[in-house]
């Protein structure tokens, strides 16, 4: 029977509009089916460049994500492990880092969601939001499309060549992949956050710093929407959650954030947000996940759906759009009958690993409080290889460009051939793709590469694609 669909992705988050889009721009059939009527509220705020300048540009809303009004995030603010004092980092400190992408933004999700989502109906994507995707359809051992309520709750069915869910961490669709979600033994975290006017503001350049500030029972996250609104969180241990039985939420939360001098300084003069999407109290658990596997036959899992870390490090929307990216070669590569599915996806699979593994790796160290900042600096250099100092290897990690990342992403007429292959041979040895990602949406051609093991596949030239190494993509 004829597909409706090329692919039906669900899931209208950073991942769904980011694959949704770039495989439409291929000129493939594209639904996408998002429960809610955007705007919606959504936790991950605090972006990194990788995204605003890598995936933003491939979506082709740079511009219109840079004219929002988001709050520049020019670094980060700690007050972790041994040192009392809290510590900064700025992107720019690294010489090699510094330039047009040494920032990223502080979104308001609201926004640059539908910003996301809006771009990919523009771009062919055929977006139906209040459709609630509540099944897969399956036949012979294959994903063949998705059961879904529309907007009116009618029960449909789509037929599709792929599914792929990037429906998140509530996704109801993902155990049909197969496999058991293994959540994590080591980051069982709950997170309790609101909203604030008023909150004090740093300085200038860092007064758009994410402040990540350890207290007794955990940490708190503290970012800066705008001049006026602040999210505040705080993530507690497992062994804290009794605190959040305490009282209502409000409560517990202005509690908590008493027991944290640095951020209850920040806020003194603040009000909390009572009333509209950001008047609630809210909670999230059970986050740290990775699927034991991430595609099957007809459907793949794309960010948070597939695996989520922590929120230290913001690396979330990264991971989400990144993987994004690499599944949107997969499916282009296997829609044109070049390469055979089960290898594009396991390529999918294996980059998407690596990338989780890096992030995963260093926030493990991270959490070991009884170091100081510069043994995270060392262990930032450890994990990600670079030839850089510690520091710079620390800013450029967390940065979301690892090292010599601010050196790729330049737009420098001095980007030679030659600088840009050193760069490139240099990202290939730490294995950081965010970092690719940039280098292929400034310079609009992907680098090619050597495979990544043996009979794996490099991205095509115009990095759209999965190509086999040494020869032409289709
Ligand atoms: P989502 O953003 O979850 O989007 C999934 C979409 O699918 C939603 O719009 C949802 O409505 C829709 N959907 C769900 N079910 C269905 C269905 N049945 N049918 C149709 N549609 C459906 N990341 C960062 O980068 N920076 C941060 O600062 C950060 N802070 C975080 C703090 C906390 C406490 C937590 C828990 C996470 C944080 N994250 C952060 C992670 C970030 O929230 C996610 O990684 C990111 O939103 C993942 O994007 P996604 O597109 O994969 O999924």
């Amino acid at each position: 029977m004829r597909s409706d669909y090329d692919v039906v992705v669900v899931g209208g988050g950073p991942g769904g509009s980011t694959l949704s889009t770039l495989v439409a721009l291929q000129g493939h059939r594209v639904l996408l089916l998002e429960k809610e009527q955007f705007p919606r509220h959504q936790i991950g705020e605090s972006l990194l460049p990788s995204t605003v300048h890598g995936i933003c540009r491939l979506l082709g809303v740079a511009d219109e994500v840079a004219d929002a009004g988001f709050v520049k995030k020019h670094g980060g603010t700690f007050r972790w492990g041994l040192n009392a004092e809290p510590w900064s980092f700025d992107f720019s400190v690294s010489e090699k880092f510094s330039g047009p992408t040494s920032y990223a933004y502080q979104v308001e999700r609201m926004k640059f969601d539908k910003i996301l989502l809006d771009n990919a109906r523009s771009k062919g994507v055929d977006v139906r939001e209040r459709c609630d995707a509540v099944d897969v359809l399956e036949e012979d051992g294959r994903i063949r499309g998705v059961r879904y309520d529309d907007a009116d709750g009618v029960r449909r069915e789509v037929r599709a060549e792929f599914v792929a869910d990037a429906s998140g961490n509530r996704s109801r669709i993902h155990k049909r992949i197969g496999g058991a979600r293994r959540y994590s033994e080591f980051f069982q975290n709950i997170a309790v956050f609101g909203y604030f006017t008023g909150g004090k503001r740093a300085p200038a350049p860092g007064s758009g710093n994410i402040t990540c500030a350890s207290f007794d029972l955990g940490w708190f996250w503290y970012i800066p929407l705008s001049d006026e609104l602040t999210s505040v969180g705080a993530v507690l241990r497992r062994e804290s959650a009794e605190r959040l039985k305490d009282g209502p939420r409000a409560k517990v939360l202005e509690g908590l954030i008493g027991e944290c001098p640095l951020i209850a300084g920040f806020l003194a003069d603040a009000e909390r947000v009572t009333e509209g999407p950001y008047g609630e109290v809210r909670i999230r658990k059970d986050y740290s996940y990775i699927q034991e596997r991430f595609w099957r036959p007809g459907m793949a899992l794309v960010g948070d759906a597939a695996c989520f870390i922590d929120p230290l490090f913001s690396s979330g929307v990264h991971l989400s759009t990144y993987s994004a990216l690499l599944a949107a070669r997969s499916i282009n590569t296997a829609l044109s009958g070049a390469i055979a599915e089960a290898d594009c996806f396991r390529e999918y699979e294996t980059r998407y690993r690596r990338e989780y593994e890096v992030f995963h790796d260093f926030l493990v160290a991270f959490y070991d409080m009884q170091r100081d900042e510069h043994a995270y600096f060392r262990e930032a250099k450890n994990i990600t290889g670079s030839s850089a100092t510690d520091t710079e290897s620390f800013v450029e990690l967390v940065g979301g460009g690892a090292s010599d990342e601010s050196a790729l992403i330049s737009t420098a007429p001095s980007s030679s051939r030659k600088r840009r292959a050193d760069l490139l041979e240099r990202s290939r040895k730490i294995h950081w793709q965010g970092s690719r990602v940039q280098v292929q949406a400034i310079f609009g051609e992907s680098m090619g590469d050597d495979a990544l093991y043996e009979g794996g596949l490099v991205e095509s030239p115009d990095g759209m694609h999965w190509a086999r190494p040494g020869q032409p993509a289709s």
